[in-house]
């Protein structure tokens, strides 16, 4: 997870802001720390009588532990599992002491007599064994979740003992997530991760062969990954190897603001990208797709402060791309609606800098989705017309075709039109525009806290005041507008 922080250190509170990094969020509370333990080749102590200390037993063995049973009158299931393993575990039939707690790795017991439990959990203590007693939770130093094994990829699940039913469907839908054959892929990507390693890629190209052989793990799990999925792969890298010399610009579109709304690839761009640079109204759950290691850059507008000049973040990208790293820079909504995605597009190509373009669901999509319009419609609306109501100083623009926006069989979409709204709904009845026609205000349209106003155009700047509206806010205007789900 990320943060925005707000106002760098030393940031004037008037003037351009400067591009302010953004630092990772704080984790969340954190029932149980997942933690994956290697006992290979240590000592771990299990004492009681039961099949659950023997399954325990099992369990360590299988991680490559040896095993001690301390079990006066073990259950025919441990007796198999000490014939079958005696390598591993070493069966004692007896009850267990303190000393034999002494330089366990881990400490496991299963007693029917809570006096007992007791005294096993502050022996492995005091032995510093962290201890787990079987179904007493405050006797547990750590816990076993249940376990998805493809080894040596290996899922566990815990719920902290809130909900064991609830914890078992998870663990059954991600078992038919994973094939069995991710064993062989995961077994694949630990034989060939050394050669990876050993060819000296930067991290965005480690990156992408390990996405390729990702790609392909899901594609055909049938499969086996054998030499020629390996020479394939490494003679995919080596052609990305070399066209990745020079660093790239991606301009990607977040969308509105609901993460669902991202495209697949603006989330691989971002899980693949060395530095972020982004607006306000990003989804904070856009920016959680950035690798922990990417920097996040913020350029947008922080509350009424001006946002960074159009000049700085043009350097930046140049200066960025320039050292040779993968930059994403993200606009809400779509870059090429309003985002000026021209003025980068254009300065980057004036210094030599690679760009691409990924699009973004716009605003306009989004809210229209959200109030169940159609923008176009075969009866109501031949022409779809985006509008931006906001000059470079803020006031209504002046040059506006007014009759294309006056035309009845139009649905016109209004981006940045909150604070000039009144004025605009004067100027098109003046312009011949039906005070009637349907009108529609979308505040932070897609988002948790989204806000909508039905009306029509003479009424429509009067509800958006009493509303408060804030914005982002989107104005649909026209028939069409009209005739959604209502
Ligand atoms: N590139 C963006 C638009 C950027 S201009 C896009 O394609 O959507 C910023 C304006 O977009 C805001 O003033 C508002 O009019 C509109 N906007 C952006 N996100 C919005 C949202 N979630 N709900 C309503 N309007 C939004």
């Amino acid at each position: 997870m990320t943060q925005t922080v707000t106002g760098a250190p030393g940031s004037p509170s008037s003037g351009p802001a400067r591009p302010t990094e953004t630092l990772a969020a704080r984790m969340g509370p954190l029932a149980s720390l997942p933690l994956f333990f290697k006992p290979a080749g240590r000592r771990v102590a299990v004492a009681g009588d039961s099949d659950g200390a023997g399954w325990k037993a099992e369990l360590v063995a299988a991680a490559g532990a040896t095993v001690d049973i301390y079990a006066p009158d073990p259950p025919q299931a441990m007796l198999r599992l000490a014939r079958e393993l005696p390598e591993r575990v070493r069966l004692h039939r007896r009850a267990w002491t303190p000393e034999d707690l002494a330089g366990a790795m881990l400490a496991i017991g299963d007693f029917p007599d809570e006096d007992e439990a007791r005294r096993f959990a502050a022996a492995a203590r005091a032995a510093g064994a962290p201890v787990n007693c079987v179904d007493r939770p405050a006797l547990c130093d750590f816990q076993f979740g249940s376990i998805v094994n493809r080894s040596p990829l290996v899922v566990g699940i815990s719920t902290d003992g809130a909900a064991p039913v609830f914890g078992q469907a998870v663990r059954a839908r991600i078992e038919t997530l994973l094939p069995q054959s991710f064993q062989r892929w995961a077994e694949a990507a630990r034989r060939w991760r050394a050669e990876v390693t050993a060819r000296g890629w930067p991290f965005r190209l480690r990156r992408r062969f390990w996405e390729r052989f990702t790609a392909m793990a899901f594609a055909a799990p049938g499969r086996a990954p054998d030499d020629a999925v390996r020479d394939r792969l490494f003679a995919a890298a080596e052609d990305d190897a070399a066209e990745a010399a020079a660093g790239v610009v991606h301009l990607v579109g977040a969308g509105p603001g609901d993460p669902e709304l991202l495209t697949l690839r603006a989330v691989r761009l971002l899980q693949s990208a060395d530095v972020i640079l982004h607006d306000d109204l990003i989804p904070q759950a856009a920016l959680d797709y950035a690798r922990r290691e990417a920097q996040l850059i913020h350029v947008g507008k922080r509350g009424h402060k001006p946002s960074c000049t159009q000049q700085d973040i043009n350097a930046l990208l140049v200066e960025l791309a320039g050292k040779g790293l993968q930059v994403v820079r993200l606009k809400g909504g779509d870059p090429a609606i309003f985002g000026r995605a021209g003025e980068e597009i254009a300065a980057l190509a004036a210094a030599g800098v690679a760009c691409e373009v990924t699009p973004g669901v716009t605003a306009a999509s989004g809210a229209a989705a959200r109030l169940g319009v159609s923008l176009t419609h075969r009866d109501a609306a031949r022409r779809l017309q985006f509008i931006t109501a906001h000059a470079r100083d803020g006031a209504l623009p002046e040059d506006l075709d007014w009759r294309a926006l006056a035309d009845p069989a139009a649905t016109t979409v209004v981006y940045m039109g909150l604070a000039t709204l009144g004025q605009l709904a004067q100027r098109l009845v003046e312009a011949g525009l039906d005070p009637g026609t349907p009108a529609l205000l979308a505040e932070r349209a897609t988002c948790p806290d989204e806000r909508v106003i039905r009306a029509d155009i003479a009424t429509l700047p009067q509800k958006a005041r009493a509303m408060a509206a804030r914005g982002p806010a989107l104005v649909i205007i026209g028939q069409a507008a009209g005739l959604g789900a209502g």
